[in-house]
């Protein structure tokens, strides 16, 4: 039995039993781990708020050879999201990025790159506007878990796409010019395009003062969302409810 200290966000939690909560962390020291906060729905004062999902922690667990579950011992605050008010537009992107980190990591690998995405996106979704943390975080997490295509070029015929109108395709693996494209494609713009080259070159902060209404970008929001599916074989609930909120 080991000790680990380690900076975490809390992703998920369900309740276990009658007073303990299993809850999921993406640990920067280990990944994505699963444990069990015992007494914690009765224990106010060990876990706190610690426990609401995509709080920023140092949490302290045990992990025991051969068993799945990590015990959680502690859980410090390092930043809350509850700090700013949560309207629902917030309240759902947060989810979002918790339901992809949770879906996409596999458990017990560190990912310190991730790691700092994840946390600076939730810098960047203190305020109201949701549209750009949440496309910047699609956009690098996929291409972080190594999903992404190349996006210059026709997977067809290999031509530039620089300059001309590119299609995807739900059951389709990168971007297609007019020619190669499928029936029912969805066009992704090239300003969508320009875009991505651009938050692959910046962090976060540098597109924070940028106006971005919900309709900037969401060919390229659409066209992640359906690479990551394709890829874990089921929708995303948060995917679904960022489409229809009216926000
Ligand atoms: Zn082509």
């Amino acid at each position: 039995m080991s000790l680990i200290e380690s900076e975490a966000i809390v992703l998920r939690t369900y309740p276990l039993r009658e007073a303990d909560l299993l809850v999921t962390l993406f640990t920067r020291a280990e990944g994505k781990v699963r444990g069990v906060a015992r007494s914690a729905k009765k224990s106010k004062r060990r876990f706190g708020g610690a426990l609401e999902p995509m709080t920023y922690v140092r949490a302290f667990y045990d992990v025991r050879e051969r068993q799945e579950l990590a015990r959680l011992d502690a859980c410090e605050v390092l930043e809350s999201p509850l700090a700013t008010e949560v309207s629902y537009a917030r309240a759902v992107a947060l989810a979002h990025v918790a339901e992809l980190l949770d879906e996409l990591l596999p458990d017990r690998e560190a990912n310190d790159a991730i790691f700092r995405l994840a946390l600076s996106v939730l810098h960047a979704l203190t305020g109201s506007e949701i549209w750009m943390p949440v496309t910047y975080f699609d956009l690098w997490l996929t291409r972080l878990v190594g999903f992404l295509p190349e996006l210059t070029e026709c997977i067809v015929c290999g031509r530039s796409l620089n300059g001309s109108r590119a299609y995807f395709h739900a059951l389709a693996d990168g971007l297609m010019c007019p020619e190669d494209k499928r029936l029912a494609s969805s066009e992704i713009s090239s300003e969508s395009r320009v875009l991505a080259a651009k938050m692959f070159r910046a962090p976060v902060e540098n597109f924070v003062e940028i106006p971005w209404p919900k309709s900037r970008a969401s060919d390229l929001r659409k066209f992640l969302i359906q690479i990551l599916q394709r890829h874990i074989e089921k929708k995303l609930i948060t995917a679904g409810m960022l489409e229809k909120g009216g926000f």
